[in-house]
């Protein structure tokens, strides 16, 4: 359906965990989170309902995200249920790779038809540094098993962090030489004020034009809230999404429901709308409310002052 400003909201990105097997400075505490019990966080058939009364009001794009989606033992199951459901056209899903080796396979064969695989780095010390202790040898053969597995979209995101992977824009730009797979620089977002954000992590999108120039870098347009960009000879897109730097509020085209049941009309609005608990009906109606709830557009972001969101990334999925 259409929101109040005639933006066409067709895409959910649906968390379905707070929990994570990594610990990214940029995304969440040293010490994790707070366990919520079963009871307040949204069942996999609550999930199922949810997904069912979006597509209902036009929803056709479905992704999984969390926390990280792979760390939850009835993943398959969930994506085979949302998958199925009457008008979800593509199911993608967003992870940290550690655990892809050994579930692309499945993955792939329980629905799932685009991944976007999170990776900020080709170093493994600074990969266990900024993850706080992740492999960096787990999330290329999970890259290796997506593409064997026969996914063929497969994308590659990796946070802007000054200082820390500015002098490997180029080396994550060339795995687009390498692989099939279109990398994506993200700019870092101030989420929660409790992560400590220091001022100079802060790095535009243009800085990747800047370090790229000498390497033959062609525009290719825009895909979604990405712009688009090839090196010469490469197999795959450079994407710049730039949050700061180059607001894509108009364009926007999502809603999000977190792990915890709240339906969340814009990433960085503390307005939540809480599905927790309702049956079908009851969830069409709070979703529709949501989506007619858009703003705008949401405050100018800055390092003075952290996102309105009032919750980590882990907490909403990105
Ligand atoms: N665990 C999965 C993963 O890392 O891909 C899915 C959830 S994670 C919250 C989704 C995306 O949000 C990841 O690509 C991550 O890099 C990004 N992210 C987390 N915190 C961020 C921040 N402060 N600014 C920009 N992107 C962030
Ligand atoms: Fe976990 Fe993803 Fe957040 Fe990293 S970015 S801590 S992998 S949820």
């Amino acid at each position: 359906m259409k929101d109040i400003l005639g933006r066409e909201i067709d895409y959910l990105r649906l968390s379905i965990t707070d929990l994570c097997n990594l610990r990214c400075r940029y995304c969440m505490p040293e010490s994790g989170i707070c366990k919520k019990s079963h009871d307040q966080m949204l069942s996999q058939e609550e999930m199922v309902f949810a997904v069912k009364a979006c597509a209902s009001l036009g929803i056709k794009k479905v992704r999984l995200t969390g926390g990280e989606p792979l760390v939850k033992g009835n993943i398959l199951s969930i994506c085979e249920s949302v998958k199925s459901v009457d008008g979800i056209e593509t199911l993608c899903m967003t992870t940290n790779g550690i655990l892809l080796k050994n579930m692309a396979h499945d993955l792939k064969h329980s629905g799932v038809d685009a991944l976007n695989i999170s990776l900020d780095t080709l170093n493994a010390d600074k990969f266990q540094y900024m993850t706080r202790g992740g492999n960096l040898s787990d999330v290329l053969s999970g890259l290796d098993a997506a593409l064997s597995s026969g996914f063929n979209k497969v994308k590659i995101n990796a946070v802007l962090y000054g200082g820390f992977n500015d002098d490997e824009i180029a080396d994550l730009a060339g795995l687009t030489m390498k692989y099939p797979v279109d990398v994506r620089f993200i700019e870092l977002m101030p989420m929660d004020s409790s992560l400590g954000y220091d001022r100079k992590a802060f790095i535009s999108c243009e800085t990747v034009l800047e370090k790229l120039k000498d390497f033959g870098l062609s525009k290719v347009g825009m895909d979604g809230v990405s712009r688009t960009y090839r090196l010469s000879g490469a197999q795959a897109n450079i994407g710049l999404i730039s949050p700061l730097s180059l607001s894509f509020c108009q364009s926007c085209n999502r809603i999000r429901i977190t792990a915890d049941g709240k339906v969340k009309p814009c990433l960085h609005s503390g307005e939540e709308l809480s599905i927790k608990g309702l049956d079908y009906d009851g969830m069409k109606a709070v979703i529709e409310k949501a989506i007619l709830a858009k703003p705008a557009c949401h405050k100018n972001l800055s390092f003075d002052e952290a996102s309105d969101a009032g919750r980590t990334m882990n907490r909403i999925g990105g």
